[in-house]
């Protein structure tokens, strides 16, 4: 079971903006830490059972294959003020998912449904089942 939080993990087009993304914040006085990036089909089924079969709050609505973090072109990111993550500075999230876009990064903070303040994903405009059906980046 695969659940990496090591930028080496990535396609390394993706590999490579993550780590301009983190140059960018650093130089806007902002430490990122990458806290997800790669994770196999076993390790997504099981984070989609959490709050469902298993104990724990839903964190995903998606299963094997439905996430971007399966095909190595996601990466979910945090903040950090003081050793801590400010899990509740939505502003904060919003000024690093600007520096996201910045770079050439999807970020899905941006979007109405789904909206998830962490995460980052490039897809150069493939779809799920595009990369189900072997496309890639
Ligand atoms: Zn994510």
């Amino acid at each position: 079971m695969i659940n990496s939080k090591d930028i080496n993990d990535l396609h390394p087009k993706v590999k490579a903006l993550a780590e301009l993304f983190i140059a960018k914040c650093a130089e806007q006085g902002v430490k990122v830490i990458i806290t997800s990036t790669y994770r196999d089909a076993e390790s997504q089924n099981a984070l989609y059972a959490q709050g469902r079969t298993a104990t724990g709050k839903i964190v995903t609505n998606a299963k094997a294959g439905q996430s971007f973090h399966n095909y190595k072109v996601a990466f979910d990111f945090a903040p950090v003020i003081g050793g801590q993550i400010p899990w509740n500075d939505t502003k904060l999230f919003n000024k690093c998912g600007e520096i996201a876009e910045s770079v050439g990064l999807e970020w899905v903070g941006r979007w109405q449904s789904f909206k998830e303040l962490a995460h980052c994903q490039f897809t150069s405009g493939l779809t799920l089942a595009d990369f189900k059906a072997g496309k890639m980046i």
